[in-house]
């Protein structure tokens, strides 16, 4: 049965909506796999995957039939009882990680406030007020609250908001020496994303991550990865720490854990997830029957060999097609990620220019992303077919050979 609606239109945002997002001129309606229609039925190919959330595209069956089937079950409990969904969706997070204990919420930023929350209140329990520093990564991105842009340290998103959360301290990444050098017994966590996503889809170098492990250890500091982007199978491993042999005390994760439905989770071990007692921490959505059932679904589908390795092959396919158009047109110095994260760095004489390649590509029918104004990203479904990242990436050479005509 479908209902009425009253029309709508693109126009109707800049009446209706807060003015801090500036979507594109079309509005989609609805979405199959790695394609999506506006609403005059136009189809464009999705390489944009709702900015690494649509994990399995649009519409995967089995996320459909997971949703709908706790649809007509159970939507929601709240945390003053538990509920079948969440309990088998932490298990197989568990099962599946270093981790031995989750806590769900429903955004990244929230698993991230969750995160650096317990890493302070883990240091003061065991240590006292003293120990509550955290250092995190010049142009890292952990979300949008007041503390998570506190700890990213990007003024553009934390200034003129009153005064930041004290007690952080900024270093560069992949830079030990920078790390060794502010780390000390005051330090009560340090974060870093393993590829660093907004940033710039900035890989860490093994060395540092080991490093940063090992002063971490040295300073009783937790480390903590934020893997919101990086994580479920994006990079070909269900995390992307296991790439680099590097395990952390908490994770988090968020965006294609949901594949679409909003879910949030951090991950720990026992030891240190003892310091959330009763009543320390709490949201009324988190671990939501609708979101776990679906997040469940996504586990079951992404957490395969096969589709892992899928991810590689298709990375590696995308990534090689990538650095021939970067060099046929001049647009791109690097090709750089792992898996179907990927970031094309753009060439000095398109420094800046990343939202140019965008629209051009968006008039060519293919939707794609940027990460900071100087890198391209590409962060689509991680079952794409082939047929689809050929013909996307037929239109995107159509959009660069346009705009560099
Ligand atoms: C997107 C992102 C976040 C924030 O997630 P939200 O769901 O938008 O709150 C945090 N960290 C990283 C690395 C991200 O990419």
């Amino acid at each position: 049965m479908s209902v009425e609606h009253a029309p709508v239109q693109r126009a109707d945002f800049d009446q209706l909506m807060v003015p801090n997002y500036a979507p594109a001129a079309f509005i989609p309606v609805r979405g199959q796999g790695s394609r999506v229609w506006d609403q005059s039925g136009r189809e464009l190919v999705d390489f944009a995957g709702g900015i690494a959330v649509n994990v399995l595209g649009h519409c995967h069956p089995a996320l459909v039939g997971a949703l709908t089937e706790q649809a007509n079950r159970l939507w929601h409990v709240s945390n003053v009882f538990t509920n079948e969904p969440a309990l088998r969706l932490a298990k197989k997070l568990v099962d599946a990680t270093f981790a031995e204990r989750v806590f769900f919420c429903n955004s990244g930023a929230e698993a991230n406030e969750a995160a650096f929350k317990l890493a302070r209140r883990v240091a003061h329990d065991r240590f006292g007020p003293e120990k509550h520093e955290i250092i995190a990564a010049l142009n890292s991105f952990h979300g949008r609250t007041l503390f998570t842009v506190s700890v990213a340290g990007q003024p553009k998103y934390s200034d003129g908001f009153g005064p930041k959360i004290q007690g952080i301290t900024h270093v560069p990444f992949n830079d030990l020496d920078a790390l060794k050098a502010a780390i000390s017994d005051k330090t009560c966590a340090v974060v870093l994303e393993p590829i660093q996503g907004e940033g710039g889809v900035l890989p860490a170098e093994r060395a540092y991550l080991e490093g940063a492990r090992a002063l971490c250890d040295a300073h009783d500091a937790l480390l903590i990865f934020d893997e919101v982007q990086t994580g479920m199978g994006r990079t070909g491993e269900l995390f992307a720490h296991q790439h680099f042999g590097v395990t952390p005390d908490i994770l988090s994760s968020a965006k294609s854990l949901g594949g679409g439905f909003p879910i949030g989770a951090m991950l720990t071990t026992t030891e240190v997830a003892k310091h959330l007692a009763v009543g320390t921490h709490g949201t009324t959505y988190g671990g939501n029957p609708l979101a776990c059932a679906v997040g469940e679904a996504v586990m079951d589908v992404v957490n395969t060999p096969e589709v892992l390795q899928g991810v590689k092959d298709r990375g590696e396919r995308m990534s090689a097609r990538l650095r021939e158009l970067g060099q046929r047109y001049g647009v791109f110095s690097d090709v750089r990620g792992l898996g179907l994260l990927i970031g094309c760095v753009l060439t000095d004489a398109w420094k800046g220019k990343a939202k140019d390649i965008l629209n051009a590509a968006e008039k060519e029918a293919v939707m794609i992303l940027q990460a900071s104004p100087d890198v391209v990203r590409f962060a689509p479904s991680l079952v794409i077919d082939d047929a689809d990242i050929d013909e996307g990436l037929a239109r995107f050479e159509r959009a660069l050979a346009k705009l560099t005509a």
